[in-house]
């Protein structure tokens, strides 16, 4: 009896992992195909200053639904990235962003969107040429369009790196270092690099109220004497803006503001 149910113990097991690998290697084949089947498309995150002003400065985020279903970016972005399809994918997430940048600009409402950057990509030797052609062709100014890399950016090779940020800030399009104080931040190479932005990862945000300030005073301060401008992420309850708002910092973004919102959303006194 103990020697049937430990086989099928394993058989499951087996059969867990086999579908897992399944999944993966349906959805690889499947993100393929997914630009030319219009399976992607952008959504819209606020960043908001408090106190409010009246910018309009977004994150965009990328969605793929498959067959109806939506398939987390959490789950797609690294499986592009181990098939290398993140560098066609990321250019036609630029390509779009940068229309929804042109068209608010042509209605007279022009948006700053932040778009997130796979450190495969960043890495490339296309990467800023082809930000230049992006520009160009859309006719809209580098200050409307800023990147976001995560820390996994620290991998990559240092003089690669300094020479990438210091082509961004020639060009005029801001950075800012995404998912901040979780990954492979070195406090030695990050002072050699054109940093603008920290984005506060939401571990920290989530820990305000317990124990977490220590932690949050410290970014405040470091990222004070670097002179970079500091954004929370994941801000879902108004304790946490007030919190922040006392500490000097002023951007934020969550779901206490906004969740991601349609293209739609953005142009809502427009109609086509
Ligand atoms: P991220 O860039 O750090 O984006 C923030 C994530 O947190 C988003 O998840 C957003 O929807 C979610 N979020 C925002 N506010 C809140 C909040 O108050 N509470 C909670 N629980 N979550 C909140 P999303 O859209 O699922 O994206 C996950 C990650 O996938 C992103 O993290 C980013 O690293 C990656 N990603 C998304 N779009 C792209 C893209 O176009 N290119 C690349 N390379 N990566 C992308
Ligand atoms: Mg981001
Ligand atoms: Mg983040
Ligand atoms: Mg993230």
């Amino acid at each position: 009896n103990i020697e049937k149910a430990n086989k099928q113990g394993f058989t499951i097991y087996d059969e867990q992992i086999a579908g897992k690998y399944r999944r993966k290697s349906m959805l690889r084949t499947r993100l393929e195909q997914a630009i030319s089947r219009q399976e992607l498309r952008l959504v819209f995150q606020p960043i908001v200053r408090v106190p409010v002003d009246n910018s309009r400065y977004y994150e965009v985020l990328l969605r793929w639904t498959l067959d109806g279903v939506p398939v987390p970016p959490d789950e797609f972005i690294p499986l592009a990235e181990q098939s290398g399809l993140i560098n066609s994918i990321g250019y036609w997430v630029l390509d779009q962003a940068c229309q929804v940048i042109r068209h608010s600009c042509q209605c007279g409402q022009p948006l700053m969107l932040a778009v997130n950057v796979s450190a495969l990509q960043f890495q490339q030797d296309e990467f800023v040429p082809d930000l230049h052609e992006l520009l160009e062709r859309h006719q809209i100014p580098a200050a409307l369009l800023q990147i976001e890399i995560t820390e996994s950016v620290f991998t990559v090779d240092k003089n690669i790196l300094i020479d990438k940020t210091n082509q961004l800030r020639d060009a005029g399009i801001a950075i800012s270092i995404d998912d901040f104080g979780t990954g492979y931040s070195s406090l030695s190479v990050i002072n050699e690099l054109h940093v603008n932005k920290v984005k506060i990862d939401k571990a920290f945000i989530d820990k305000i109220g317990q124990g977490g300030m220590p932690v949050l005073h410290a970014i405040a301060s470091m990222s004070q004497s670097m002179g970079w401008e500091i954004v929370a992420e994941g801000v879902e309850t108004a304790e946490q803006v007030q919190i922040l708002t006392a500490i000097n910092i002023h951007y934020m973004q969550g779901y206490y503001f906004s969740k991601p919102v349609e293209y739609s959303s953005l142009f809502p006194f427009t109609h086509e």
